[in-house]
């Protein structure tokens, strides 16, 4: 299958010029858009502008999914992991009912810790997928669990000494379950991987399985795998489907009685058609079922409210086949809109003008819808840790027959920027003074115009050859994608047809985003990783991928040149024409290799350009952030949806931004958490 359809928010992150700079205007006192801030990571608060204007039936369609949404929270945190509940809880029932010194190191330790295991949806870290160290030693947590009231704590069947004896291990010895996903290929992907996806089987089992399965495929083929957990049991490989009356039922039962009550206010037709066959999809489990849902998703474009909720991106997975829970809703914003739909409406024109093989084009790019959209509510894995774009569905054939629907999530955007205005980290990575004034005036613009043509106009472009399976890249397909989607969008951005079109009024703005793809790919994307790793994000790996290719393919023309000032490197660019033509043979060596399935080519081109960190630069890199004192991630709460009753009917939805970030854990914690410890 066809993957990566979020662009991840990171690469906007206050490490980004381009989304760090934003307007210099703007009230970014006035609202307190920082909740948090506790390891690397900084939760942000993002403000829904237009909700007041929704009608009622409106606000209650939102309200019902947004209740759907944060129904799911648990089961992200198993999949993440089969201990993760039993030790968020345990965490929970020491930070409310602890009777010690809460102002102890140790406890101050566990609280912090706490945050970041509500965080990442369990122990490992949202990104790098390392499972965190706790700053706190084995004795200080059993002691602190020890004088905890045992009716605070999760029940195990052996009591306290059976709770202590079974997550010890887990959050301390560094060699059990360290990665949460690894793609390190020379060893066993799934056996190396602490994600609860799979029990008892080995990469080569579960490959036999699905290759089995995928034997039976028509032209249409459902996502296997997507919705279950395999297991061997007496020697057989078999599925665990999750579903109503399966695994995550009790999970799944909420989610399906709140889109129920979201139905009596679906506002088209084909909305409610959307309703209905996912609650079918979540009731039997069957697959098909899923995919209907997901042609009747993309065909929906009347309504002014939508949502996703299911099981979808597959990340979280070595293999790339099981997805993992996630939700949002939004409405659309019908103002920004117009751009994405005039990219949109002319897809075609950008499809025949690619710089890729014309056997490779898709002879009609059909339906590459893309609107901008208000984020109302956001749930399992987009929460706290929240995409900037979507593009879904992720199944080729659906893709192809039915199009796919683009959003750019502004506000949350906006968010990001108006808290990195707060600070200014911006100048430390820039070389000149020209180019740090192009990043103020064109950055925040191009990072949206960006945004857009990769999700609108780069996912959906270019077709597989007859034959080739949308499988045949593996462990490198996500990375491959991604690299195709920023090289389209890159090419253009430099095209006289944005500005013919009134996009890229001034040519600056795609310097101001070819210097951020330069910049972000070969220096500031590293303050993300930990001194000594590798890359393993898939976005990462794509933005180094493409930005240290174009230094070895112009080195002799100089196009990209590294440069010193001060003790400090510069990546600067000298020939933006130059640059252009790089993305765009880069783009059809990418696009040949998906459409031929060339899996070895992928691979060398992943791992000569898009892994290994030259240890001398990342250093440098890290001392330098380091200095700026910011936080390499954002993530966000939501607002609270508020009902207002009169007579029990509710006449009104209020929106309140208070909540802190503790608190709405604690809170969703309390009131949206049915699932056992093990599932
Ligand atoms: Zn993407």
């Amino acid at each position: 299958m066809n993957r990566i359809k979020m662009t991840m928010m990171l690469a906007g992150l206050a490490v980004c010029a381009g989304c760090a700079l934003e307007k210099e205007q703007g009230s970014a006192e006035a609202f307190p858009w920082v909740a948090d801030r506790f390891g690397d990571v900084e939760v942000l608060r993002y403000q829904v502008p237009g909700f007041d204007s929704l009608t009622l039936s409106q606000k209650k369609l939102v309200y019902y999914l947004s209740q759907a949404a944060l129904w799911g929270r648990d089961i992200q945190f198993d999949q993440h992991g089969r201990h993760n509940l039993a030790i968020r809880r345990t965490l929970e029932g020491v930070y409310a009912a602890y009777p010690g010194d809460r102002e102890a190191p140790a406890f101050k330790a566990l609280e912090e810790y706490l945050k970041k295991v509500w965080f990442a949806g369990g122990i490992h870290h949202h990104y790098s997928m390392d499972k965190f160290v706790p700053g706190f030693t084995q004795a200080d947590f059993e002691a602190m669990v020890r004088a905890t009231p045992a009716d605070s704590l999760p029940g195990f069947p052996g009591g306290v000494d059976d709770l202590l004896s079974t997550l010890a291990p887990v959050m301390f010895d560094p060699a059990v379950d360290a990665k949460r996903v690894s793609l390190d290929h020379s060893r066993d992907l799934i056996l190396s991987s602490a994600n609860n996806f799979y029990e008892g089987v080995t990469e080569a089992e579960a490959e036999a399985f699905y290759r089995a399965l995928a034997a039976g495929d028509g032209a249409r083929p459902v996502s296997h795998g997507l919705n279950t957990k395999l297991v061997k049991q007496n020697g057989v490989v078999r599925e665990i489907v999750w579903k109503s009356g399966g695994m995550y039922g009790p999970a799944i039962d909420k989610i399906t009685g709140n889109l129920q009550l979201a139905l009596a206010f679906a506002e088209t037709p084909g909305q409610r058609q959307v309703i209905e066959s996912l609650i079918d999809y979540y009731k039997t489990g069957d697959l098909k079922e899923f995919d209907a849902y997901n042609v009747h998703w993309v065909e929906e474009q009347q309504a002014r409210v939508d949502f996703v909720n299911g099981f979808i991106e597959v990340y979280g997975d070595p293999l790339g086949l099981k997805g993992t829970w996630e939700a949002i809703v939004n409405f659309k914003d019908l103002d920004k809109t117009r751009r994405a739909e005039q990219l949109s409406a002319a897809a075609q024109w950008f499809e025949d003008h690619s710089p890729i093989d014309p056997s490779h084009k898709k002879k009609q790019v059909k339906g590459v819808s893309a609107k901008v959209i208000t984020i109302a509510m956001l749930g399992g894995d987009c929460y706290p840790s929240s995409p900037v774009g979507i593009n879904l569905p992720n199944a080729d054939w659906i893709r192809k027959e039915h199009g796919s629907k683009s959003v750019t999530l502004d506000n949350i955007m906006y968010a990001h920027n108006q808290a990195a205005l707060l600070k200014s980290s911006l100048g430390e990575f820039i070389y000149s003074e020209e180019e740090l004034q192009r990043a103020k005036k064109f950055g925040a613009e191009a990072r949206s115009l960006f945004v857009d043509m990769h999700e609108c106009l780069g996912h959906g472009s270019g077709q597989l050859n007859p034959g080739v399976s949308s499988e045949a890249l593996k462990n490198y397909a996500s990375t491959l994608e991604e690299a195709r989607a920023d090289l389209f969008a890159l090419y253009f951005m430099m095209d006289p047809k944005l500005q013919e079109m009134g996009l890229a009024p001034d040519p600056e703005m795609a310097r101001a985003s070819y210097d951020s793809e330069i910049r972000g790919g070969l220096m500031t994307q590293l303050v993300r990783v930990d001194y000594g790793q590798q890359l393993e994000e898939a976005h990462m790996r794509n933005r180094k991928l493409i930005a240290e290719w174009c230094l070895e393919q112009g080195a002799d023309r100089r196009v990209i040149e590294k440069k010193q000032k001060e003790g400090k490197t510069y990546f600067v660019i000298n020939d933006y024409e130059r640059l252009r033509e790089l993305f765009g043979r880069l783009l059809r060596e990418v696009q040949r290799i998906k459409s031929e399935g060339d899996f070895e080519a992928g691979k060398q081109l992943v791992e000569r350009y898009g892994v290994r960190i030259d240890s001398t630069l990342h250093r440098e890199v890290l001392d330098r952030y380091a200095r700026l004192d910011l936080a390499p991630y954002a993530g966000f709460v939501n607002p609270r949806m508020v009902p207002v009753l009169q007579d029990g009917a509710i006449v009104d939805i209020h929106l309140d931004y208070s909540q802190g970030y503790a608190e709405q854990m604690l809170e969703y914690s309390r009131n949206y958490s049915n699932l056992p410890l093990y599932n």
